[in-house]
């Protein structure tokens, strides 16, 4: 379909980066396409629950995609940071890696109880950081509705990582 090819035409490859072995999937072709950007947001849009109150997106490439959804949406947004660039005692979880591990935080009071929550990224590999990130957000009570990704590199199976949370993904790469 329409949004596929784009993906396709507008996602590009790099092999060995940052380490040798990966193959870094690149959104910046896409981001500076207007037409493309706009067209993919608004299709992301289409896919999601309704009535979503905030979207929680994750350092970095989960803030440049998660603030125009939260905007078109009429949510608000809510960022997970790396350990030490959020003020006033964030709360923190560190989480491991493939080599070594990870801390995330989110600022107190980041979130009210029961509010229709969905969390958002750039792209689902391992699943590390989007369970680091839905375990934060569920710390505050709130109805998550599920996690939300441009792209899944399906054979990584990060889904089995978030095995309760309903998935949606824009472009899934077998
Ligand atoms: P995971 O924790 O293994 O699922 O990795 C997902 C996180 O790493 C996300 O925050 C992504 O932005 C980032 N990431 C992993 N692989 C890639 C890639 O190929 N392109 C862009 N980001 C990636």
């Amino acid at each position: 379909e329409k949004v596929a090819a784009l993906l396709g035409t507008h996602i590009a490859e790099y092999p060995d980066f940052p380490e040798p072995g990966v193959l870094f999937r690149d959104i910046t072709p896409l981001l500076r396409d207007a037409t493309a950007l706009r067209t993919v947001i608004k299709h992301w849009v289409s896919m999601l629950p309704e009535d979503i109150e905030y979207i929680v997106g994750t350092e970095a490439r989960g803030f440049v995609l998660g603030a125009p959804l939260a905007y078109e949406l009429g949510a608000g947004f809510v960022p997970v940071r790396k350990a030490g660039k959020l003020p006033g005692n964030p709360a923190s979880l560190r989480y491991d890696l493939e080599y070594g591990s990870a801390e995330v935080q989110i600022q107190q009071g980041a979130l009210p109880e029961g509010a229709r929550t969905l969390v958002v990224d750039d792209l689902l590999a391992t699943g590390g950081t989007a369970a680091a990130t839905v375990e934060l957000t569920r710390t505050f009570g709130v109805e998550l509705l599920g996690a939300s990704f441009l792209i899944e590199l399906e054979g990584l199976q990060g889904r089995d990582r978030l095995p309760d949370v309903p998935i949606t993904t824009v472009w899934s790469i077998p």
